[in-house]
């Protein structure tokens, strides 16, 4: 996924990790609970929790994931860079995966010094309009604050992208939004709103049911995969692949998933305590730190049948890692990820 150059002993680790078949590819792990924002669409800031695991359990945990084969981790939340740890949690993450850590735009610029080595800084701008975002954000003065951080960070040479997320509200001004960062040499990484199925017992809550944001012009949907499409042709700081763009255009053509959900076998998520679920809709299925002798089991493999079956939920991140789930989805990621290797290879 991603073309930015890394430090040479991780990407060479990263492609031969990324050869392997038949192991998780992406995890994504809440750090934690707390967040200083109160977006309308989240339920996560409502829900906060202040136990989470120590530093050096996730630093175990990591250790789990990178002899499990994840290649690419993401640290989410809650806000990540509200942990006091979050220095020493990224140094140890960014030494072993494709990291990327998400902001609301609040905490980066405290943290620049610390966020150097990351492959993407995700700081979540939804509009150009000062009011909208804030409105969605629920914050005012969020969106002035995420506008600096984007330029403070761009200045110290961080790695930063900016991360809408597509809705209702703001579907019409997405290309406009795109040519703007981007004419910055600044890439955008798609997010779709989306909200938990109803009543399901799940890991945690994130998307909130909310009528302003679900996609009710699929039209101007998929005109916007169609303009997407054509646009990354020349445009590389587009951070959305053609495939994703193609599945995302059927779902709102035609209703049609393309995809089966490769939850637990491709991806996997993790909570603020270190338990394990195939997403966080699905319940607990153990802890970070028995997953070697659990993955194989058939308990695993019954409820990777069931989640395959799955058409619950259409969040992003996991009809992404599902779509590159199948061998020759898993090679093209792994042509992607060498292409790294050897940029540096050449050095
Ligand atoms: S969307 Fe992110 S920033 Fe907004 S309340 Fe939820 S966790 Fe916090
Ligand atoms: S479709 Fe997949 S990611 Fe979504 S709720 Fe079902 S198992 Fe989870």
């Amino acid at each position: 996924m991603t073309l930015l150059v890394m430090g040479r002993k991780k990407a060479v680790s990263i492609a031969a990790r990324s050869l392997i078949f038949g192991k998780p590819h992406h995890a994504q792990w809440f750090i934690t609970r707390k967040c200083n924002y109160k977006c309308l669409h989240c339920n996560i800031w409502e829900e906060q929790d202040e136990e989470e695991l120590s530093t050096e359990d996730i630093k175990r945990g990591m250790d789990v994931l990178k002899d499990a084969g994840i290649v690419e981790l993401v640290l989410s939340g809650g806000n990540p860079l509200l942990r006091e740890d979050i220095g020493e949690i990224i140094d140890y993450a960014t030494k072993h995966f494709v990291t990327t850590i998400y902001d609301n735009g609040s905490l980066a610029v405290k943290k620049v010094d610390l966020l150097k080595n990351v492959d993407f800084v995700a700081i979540s701008i939804d509009s150009l309009n000062a009011e909208k975002h804030d409105f969605i954000k629920n914050v005012p003065g969020a969106w002035q604050t995420a506008m600096e951080a984007v330029e403070v960070l761009k200045k110290e040479g961080v790695k930063v992208c900016v991360a809408p997320t597509i809705s209702q509200i703001n579907l019409y001004e997405i290309e406009e939004l795109t040519n703007y960062f981007t004419s910055k040499n600044i890439p955008i990484l798609y997010g779709l709103y989306s909200y938990d199925p109803d009543g399901s017992k799940q890991l945690f809550r994130i998307g909130k049911q909310g009528d302003d944001f679900i996609i009710t012009d699929k039209e101007a949907m998929v005109k916007l995969c169609d303009t997407l499409l054509s646009t990354r042709k020349t445009n590389k700081q587009i951070l959305i692949t053609d495939k994703l763009l193609k599945t995302l255009r059927s779902l709102y053509a035609e209703g049609k998933r393309t995809w089966n959900c490769k939850a637990l076998q491709n991806f996997l998520v993790i909570d603020h305590l270190g338990r394990i679920a195939g997403c966080h809709n699905q319940t607990v299925t153990n802890s970070i730190h028995d997953l070697p002798k659990n993955w194989k089991t058939s308990k695993f493999n019954t409820q990777r049948e069931q989640y395959k079956n799955c058409t619950k939920c259409m969040y992003i991140c996991y009809i992404f890692y599902s779509i590159y789930g199948t061998p020759t989805g898993h090679l093209s990621l792994v042509k992607e990820q060498w292409k790294n290797a050897a940029l540096l290879l050449k050095k």
